[in-house]
């Protein structure tokens, strides 16, 4: 008869005769049990692993490398349950605790790249780029070609957020011949839509750029690319990965101005999603139905279409950017039927909902929610794409990963979607309109804090890579509160205004200038060192201090307190900004109108 297994171990534990490492080999295996928890519930997986690290007799129980492999599993676990920190902290012990044991390569790849994925959750996207790296190293050292391809893919999909578009291809170029190196035919289709992804984003910008060949070019490889992820999709029976690449087809076959070729594969994409119950995927492909109906002239059809959506859309302030897509396709409706009084109105309509969307403090709002809105969707998906994978639990535990990475690209692709259809150069202006909003200040134009974080992760990983220094210097403007005592805040802003216009004015091109919040302004000089970031913000101070700033009676003069710091080797941002910010406020305690250099060291 077998011996019940936790019987055993609770007897190999106990016995004091037991081989050291017997208990060792149980704890590895609970450790892939409960990473495999994490597709099922992670929140069991959590309580499992808690339970059993609190159960060694010391912190690691005499198994260093077994204890690490539990933290790590638990970390996964929180991971999907979006605990980031949480996380990273169970993935920093794993690595504490794998120093000086004989962890196999193939261990250190699969802490490495758990925290990476944490790290980029956490948009510490520095931090997730050397682990990912240091993953990679690990798997290619132990000759694991399938998780090296994948943590290629994650790296492709890490350059794809930071719009690193050449770094994306190439990680995800590796990523694709890697899985077809191991025949992993799920990880080959999802490396493609990534690809496709890649393609999309180039097409969007040479658009932007007025380079219609190479526009055009970029759309035919994001359809090519899908159609050949459509084929692996379809054979392997993956209804959603159906979905998904048939919908970039469709959105390429648009964007080439075939619009009668991309319905069926839209009609196709829809079908999935309604049947999965994927709204918001439904209403996408809802709308961009609409489009392509309207381009073959077929108002009733794009009518029908916007009615279904609308009627699918949740009831709440933060869908307004796509229900403004669908009342300004009800504009085009009504005048491809001649309706003009009706058109009119919705016209009306249209401008209501742009004056809600640009309403002041708006826009920030907008980019938050989009933010939210496709991260809430992607939870949706995963969460989908679990249930519907019971059946094929085996396989999805292997793809979970991947999935993931199909779902961001896919996301990527059906926002692209809801936005380009027959009036192209209107969906690409209201797509531009968001990215830039997201990004702008309101007041001033330029780059926001938002814009300048991610500018500052890219920066410093450039700096990393090169070698060369990066300055960067938090500016103050003092004693600003007297301007709005004196002229009212409206006069204060466009003095913010001025004040922003007269320091561009004496930046060079490649340093980025943003609105830090308030009367701060914040910048980055890449390539700079400590001695010219202190000569720069000088020309700063004197370009502010040389002229006073017109106000409706008179002028004011007006005076910048600076704080200029230079990253060290493996600098966070955060750590950065500290430096700047305390110099800053040196420079204000002695006295103001000062450039102050960071102590560093
Ligand atoms: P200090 O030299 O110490 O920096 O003095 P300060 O008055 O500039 O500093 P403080 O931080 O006390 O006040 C900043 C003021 O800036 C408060 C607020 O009146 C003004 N301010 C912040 N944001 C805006 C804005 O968006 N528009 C306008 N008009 N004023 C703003
Ligand atoms: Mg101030
Ligand atoms: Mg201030």
């Amino acid at each position: 008869m077998p011996t019940p297994l936790p019987l055993l171990v609770g007897l190999l534990f106990a016995s004091p005769l037991a081989a050291a490492n017997e208990p060792c080999t149980h704890l590895l295996t609970e450790a892939d049990t409960i990473v495999a928890q994490r597709d099922r519930d992670a929140l069991v997986g959590v309580t499992r692993g808690e339970a059993l690290l609190a159960e060694l007799p010391d912190a690691q129980g005499g198994c260093p490398v077994a204890a690490a492999m539990l933290n790590a599993a638990v970390g996964s676990n929180l991971h999907i349950l979006g605990r980031n920190a949480e996380a990273l902290v169970r993935f920093r012990t794993a690595l504490d605790w794998l120093a000086g044991t004989d962890a196999s390569a193939a261990q250190w790849a699969t802490v490495h790249r758990g925290a990476g994925l944490a790290l980029a959750d956490s948009e510490d996207y520095t931090g997730a780029l050397d682990a990912y790296l240091a993953s990679l190293d690990h798997s290619q050292r132990a000759g694991d070609a399938l998780e090296a391809a994948k943590t290629a893919g994650n790296i492709g999909n890490l350059y794809n957020n930071l719009g690193e578009l050449d770094a994306s291809q190439r990680f995800h170029e590796q990523a694709l011949a890697g899985f077809r190196e191991v025949g992993h035919e799920p990880g080959v289709a999802g490396s493609l839509i990534n690809l496709g992804s890649v393609a999309a984003k180039r097409a969007l910008a040479a658009e932007r750029e007025g380079d219609a060949e190479t526009a055009r070019a970029q759309n035919q490889r994001l359809h090519d690319l899908n159609q050949e992820a459509l084929a692996l999709f379809t054979r392997l029976g993956n209804e959603r990965g159906i979905a998904y690449a048939a919908s970039n087809v469709g959105l390429a076959l648009d964007r080439l101005g075939d619009p009668a070729a991309a319905l069926p594969f839209h009609e196709r994409a829809l079908a999935i999603r309604a049947a999965v119950g994927d709204l918001h995927g439904e209403i996408y492909s809802r709308v961009t139905l609409a489009g392509s109906a309207l381009a073959l002239n077929q108002p009733a059809r794009a009518a029908a279409h916007l009615d279904a959506a609308e009627a699918l859309l949740p009831d709440d302030a933060e869908t307004v950017g796509l229900l403004l897509e669908i009342v300004r396709k009800r504009v085009a409706v009504a005048e491809a039927r001649g309706d003009f009084r009706e058109a009119l109105a919705q016209q009306r309509e249209v401008t209501r909902l742009q004056d809600e969307q640009a309403s002041r403090g708006h826009a920030e709002r907008v980019a938050e929610i989009q933010a939210r809105f496709d991260s809430d969707s992607q939870v949706r998906e995963i969460e989908l794409l679990r249930s519907a994978g019971e059946i094929q639990a085996l396989q999805l535990q292997r793809q979970r990963l991947w999935l993931g990475v199909v779902v961001l690209a896919s996301i990527l692709l059906a926002v692209l979607a809801a936005v380009s259809v027959r009036r192209l150069r209107l969906g690409h202006r209201v797509a531009r309109e968001l990215e830039r909003v997201a990004r702008t200040d309101t007041v001033t134009g330029l780059a926001n804090r938002r814009a300048v974080l991610e500018r500052l992760d890219l920066e410093l990983e450039r700096a990393r890579r090169t070698g060369q220094p990066l300055a960067l210097v938090m500016a103050d403007v003092d004693h600003f509160k007297a301007i709005n005592d004196r002229h009212g805040h409206d006069a204060g802003d466009a003095v913010l205004v001025a004040i922003g216009d007269r320091l561009t004015a004496t930046l060079r091109s490649q340093d980025t200038l943003a609105r830090w919040g308030g009367e701060e302004f914040l910048l980055l000089l890449p390539a700079t060192g400590l001695d010219a970031g202190l000569a720069i913000a000088e020309r700063l101070r004197r370009a502010i201090a040389s002229a006073p700033f017109p106000v409706a009676d008179g002028a004011e003069a007006l005076t910048l307190t600076q704080g200029v710091a230079v990253a060290r080797p493996g600098m966070t941002a955060q750590a950065l900004i500290k430096a700047a910010d305390q110099a800053l406020y040196e420079g204000k305690r002695r006295g103001r109108d000062l450039v102050v250099a960071a102590a560093t060291g």
